[in-house]
């Protein structure tokens, strides 16, 4: 059915859900149809709950991470090792390594890499930040986790070369070969970053 047949709300709503990620016309129209068929108490607690998010929600004034305190949960939590920082893309980066459970330091977001093409510096990340912090507080290693994109890379380099100027330890997450993968379908360049973070057995 085309877009236009539905009542303009619906038709608004269907064009906003469409632009979330993952979602193109057809899954938009199929939300919006559950919706219509919904209780209102069901949809207007889905409305309270975006608008509650986005009225609550901002970045942690220290690492950049979403809280609705002013420090958020990893940063405000005495137990966690404040001698390690572990610098991430995203938020999304963020929590997958915090649920490995394997990292119990605190975090920086930099909220996106260096993109030379799209023209994304230096100073459009949080890097300048990153560097108060690493002078402020008592860092003493910093792991460069950024994805093992081209962006990802050049970002660690960037990172590495001024973090090391200032005399801290500054290490790259390795990235290997996945468990129950099969070496002769891994990619060159993941096998090779596979043997050059290779661990003592
Ligand atoms: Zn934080």
């Amino acid at each position: 059915m085309a877009l236009n047949a539905y009542p303009p709300s619906v038709k608004e709503l269907i064009q906003r859900l469409a632009r979330l990620p993952g979602l193109g016309e057809k899954s938009a129209t199929r939300i919006a149809m559950f919706l219509l068929q919904s209780s209102r108490e069901d949809v207007f607690a889905l409305a309270d709950a975006l608008r509650g998010m986005r009225g609550r929600i901002e970045t942690c004034s220290r690492c950049f991470h979403f809280t609705d305190q002013d420090l958020c949960s990893f940063c405000a939590d005495p137990d966690r090792d404040t001698g390690v920082l572990c610098v991430v893309e995203s938020t999304a980066d963020l929590m997958a390594i915090e649920q490995s459970g394997a990292f119990k330091g605190r975090y920086h977001v930099l909220q996106g890499v260096l993109a030379p093409l799209e023209a994304i510096g230096p100073e459009d990340i949080r890097i300048k930040e990153l560097l108060a912090r690493v002078e402020g507080e008592k860092i003493q290693e910093v792991i460069l986790a950024t994805n093992p994109s081209s962006e990802g890379e050049a970002t660690a380099h960037y990172l590495h070369k001024l973090l090391r100027e200032r005399g801290l330890k500054v290490s790259r997450i390795a990235y290997g070969i996945p468990m129950g993968g099969d070496l002769k379908y891994i990619d060159r360049v993941t096998l090779e970053r596979a043997l050059k973070g290779r661990l003592d057995f």
